[in-house]
């Protein structure tokens, strides 16, 4: 039997809910959106997407961006109830949300649940301490084994992102990455080239020339690589950089974001 068309209405929440500054981040730009959205946008962008989606395919709302899990809780509650407004009446199937390991708690995830969100995604980039360290997550390897473990007892589908080419990281650095993340059985993964983003403190690294990104050959080889080692472990790599955008482009283009790129 021929699968449904699965199709996702992206809802960026720029730096909403993050108080920190990943040295790779600027998240505003990375949205291509600066200001705070309100359920009318919800609704709005929902209503939009759905006039072109096919009515049988498979439609998921999804929070992107941001730390969803770190914003109020009366945010959250507002975003979250207008999207579950169209679980309630058909329109779409399911909701997921990206946030970070350290945002994950038993409170939040009831939450979660109570407005039907299906999957989690963390975003996790190294699970070598040194690496996120460097790179200022804020967070521990030991937060994504703790986040990870109880979004899947609560019965989200459990979502993992990581970078390639982060300041120090070595190819053998992100194969113990991904090794570290099979065993918290992800159900999906999302492997993301570093693109250096202006107004970073990525971007004073490269220009100082303490950070040198990936060629693109390098990146292809080893996302290829992560690629081939998640799919045999049955885990479903569901993209591979980001979405180019008219902020998110070649670098040569004057009004990109972005000042070197490892991924054409
Ligand atoms: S945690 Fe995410 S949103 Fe926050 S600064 Fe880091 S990459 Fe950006």
């Amino acid at each position: 039997m021929k699968e449904r068309e699965h199709y996702i209405i992206p809802i960026f929440v720029p730096h909403l809910g993050c108080p920190n500054d990943c040295t790779f981040c600027n998240q505003k730009s990375i949205s291509g959106q600066t200001k705070r959205i309100t359920k009318v946008e919800v609704k709005k962008t929902i209503q939009e997407y759905l006039k072109s989606l096919k009515r049988e395919s498979y439609k998921e709302v999804a929070f992107f961006g941001g730390s969803f899990t770190g914003i109020e809780k009366e945010k959250q509650e507002e975003l979250l109830e207008t999207a579950y407004d169209y679980i309630k009446n058909g329109k779409i199937n399911s909701i997921r949300v990206s946030t970070r390991p350290d945002y994950i708690d038993k409170d939040r995830l009831k939450l979660l649940k109570k407005y039907g969100v299906k999957t989690i995604e963390l975003g996790v980039q190294s699970t070598n301490d040194y690496i996120l360290k460097k790179c200022k997550r804020g967070h521990t390897y030991e937060d994504v084994k703790k986040a990870s473990k109880l979004i899947r007892r609560y019965g989200f589908e459990l979502g993992h992102q990581m970078m390639i080419g982060l300041p120090e990281s070595t190819k053998l650095d992100e194969l113990n990455t991904a090794r570290d993340l099979v065993k918290l059985r992800p159900k999906i993964v999302r492997l993301y080239p570093v693109l250096v983003i202006k107004n970073t403190e990525l971007e004073k690294e490269y220009e100082n020339g303490d950070y040198e990104p990936l060629s693109v050959n390098q990146a292809v080889e080893r996302c290829k690589e992560l690629y081939y080692f998640f799919t045999k472990k049955k885990i479903t790599v569901i993209r591979m950089g980001l979405q180019s955008t008219d902020l998110i482009c070649s670098p040569e283009n004057e009004k990109s974001e972005v000042i070197a790129r490892t991924i054409s």
